[in-house]
């Protein structure tokens, strides 16, 4: 096996080592004992001792087609061979096909700019927005409105649009106009609602907050059509539509941050494309490459990206970017899309979705279950000291959890960071290429993991 020829080369305590001596990790800068991944396969991660664990985070949100498709491997080395690298200020082939093809997925007419991540793809979007109202006659429109719990990424413009505190703390001040609201967290609804009295303040707020603070000071709304990594809130029916007519209304762009939701993982093409609604601009990564090589898109319709346009004028998008759209990872993507329609795996993840949140329903009883959501295929369990109280279950319980999963051969995800009351929800977001066996095998390991708690 693969594992044979490879791994008894590697000497794992050398490896440590040096990891201990020069790594910077992300959540901590020294992890005294990370694990080191060597290979991997369709939904499973091998490790340096030859331990296979079953990622059912798919890496950060993004191997969605699963690992080791040597189509990809073999797509972005023919185009290194063939020519590794041509800047966009004019064109090359495989990234004219990546935006069609995105535009084709979007089903609308839509003009691509490409970058190398998705707090790139963010801070695109952000400038383009402010960009677009200086053209327009409203330079006047410069703030943003995200959500609390949001992740929208680590660069000045994209954390000061996250809305998690701790991340941004040390950082601060970040970039000035970035406004918050409440999500529509049904769970815990911050207007203190239910089912029955909805009547969806979440969405409506977006008007007051838009009409106090000046429509002609407005830029642009984000949002995640679900948000993913700050817990997994899925809105109710009729949310994004609402959104949507309030910006309408106030001139207000809405930018759709589907760095996690789009190519897929939503069980459609794009998150948005459950509600209904047509956004102004679309920013994508992970999954465009299915985590492969680095790459993003932000897409904006052709109406807007026509103010960018017109000759004679010193209108163009002034954002040069050296490696966006590499040739390698263009074409890597295209062939990511190309399996995805041709495996029908954008309908296979809908199906997944259903499968694994039917089959989660073992958990649904847990005592220290209070919640389980899921939007395409993805999933979240929001852990509870008490069902009743829904008081946040304590750190060291999420952790159980996550570390009994891994002895058992499987990895799961947690949002939020280390903020008390804030990193109680465990996520899924498995490889499109999990089968229903190890759907099940997810399901149980979870449950005894959750078995093991007091
Ligand atoms: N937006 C969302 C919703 C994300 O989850 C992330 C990353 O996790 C980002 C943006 C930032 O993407 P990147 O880490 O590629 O900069």
């Amino acid at each position: 096996s693969m594992e044979n020829q490879t791994i008894p080369e590697l000497n794992k305590e050398e490896l440590l080592e040096k990891d201990r001596e020069h790594m910077w990790h992300h959540m901590s800068v020294y992890n005294p004992n990370p694990m080191i991944a060597t290979e991997a396969k369709g939904s499973w991660v091998t490790d340096i001792d030859g331990n296979r664990y079953l990622d059912a985070m798919s890496g950060l949100w993004c191997v969605n087609i699963g690992y080791g498709r040597e189509e990809l491997a073999d797509a972005a080395a023919e185009q290194l061979k063939k020519m590794a690298y041509f800047p966009l200020s004019n064109s090359h082939v495989p990234a004219i096909e990546l935006a069609d093809k995105i535009s084709e997925w979007l089903g609308g007419e839509y003009r691509v700019f490409f970058s190398n991540s998705g707090s790139e793809a963010n801070e695109v979007a952000f400038k383009l927005a402010r960009q677009y109202h200086h053209q327009n006659g409203e330079p006047g429109r410069y703030k943003f409105i995200s959500r609390h719990r949001a992740y929208h990424g680590n660069t000045m413009g994209a954390l000061a649009a996250t809305g998690q505190a701790v991340r941004k703390q040390k950082y601060e001040p970040l970039a000035p106009g970035f406004l918050h609201v409440h999500p529509p967290y049904c769970y815990r609804c911050p207007f203190g609602k239910t089912e029955d009295s909805c009547g969806m303040a979440c969405a409506t707020l977006y008007d007051d907050v838009i009409t106090w603070e000046g429509a002609g000071t407005v830029a642009a709304v984000i949002m995640e059509p679900a948000i993913t990594g700050g817990g997994v809130i899925v809105p109710p029916a009729g949310y994004m539509q609402k959104v949507r007519e309030i910006c309408d209304k106030h001139g207000v762009l809405m930018i759709v941050d589907e760095v996690i939701c789009g190519v897929g993982r939503s069980g459609k093409n794009f998150g948005h494309q459950n509600f209904g609604v047509q956004p102004d601009i679309i920013t994508m990564a992970k999954g465009i490459t299915s985590g492969y090589l680095p790459l993003s898109a932000t897409a904006v319709r052709k109406e807007l990206a026509d103010k960018f346009n017109e000759p004679g004028f010193n209108q163009h998008f002034r954002h040069v970017n050296t490696f966006g759209g590499n040739p390698a990872s263009c074409a890597l993507a295209v062939k990511n899309m190309e399996l995805l329609e041709k495996e029908g795996l954008v309908q296979r993840a809908e199906e997944l979705g259903k499968e694994l949140r039917q089959k989660l329903s073992i958990l649904e009883d847990h005592k220290y279950v209070g919640d389980i959501r899921s939007f395409g295929f993805l999933a979240g369990l929001e852990m509870v000291e008490d069902r009743g109280t829904k008081e946040p279950a304590a750190v060291e319980k999420v952790t159980q959890v996550i570390v009994e999963c891994k002895k058992r051969g499987l990895i799961i995800g947690r949002n939020g960071d280390t903020v008390p009351g804030f990193n109680n929800v465990l996520t899924l977001s498995p490889p499109f290429s999990t089968t229903s066996e190890e759907l099940d095998f997810i399901v149980n390991t979870l449950k005894e993991a959750f078995d093991t708690l007091q």
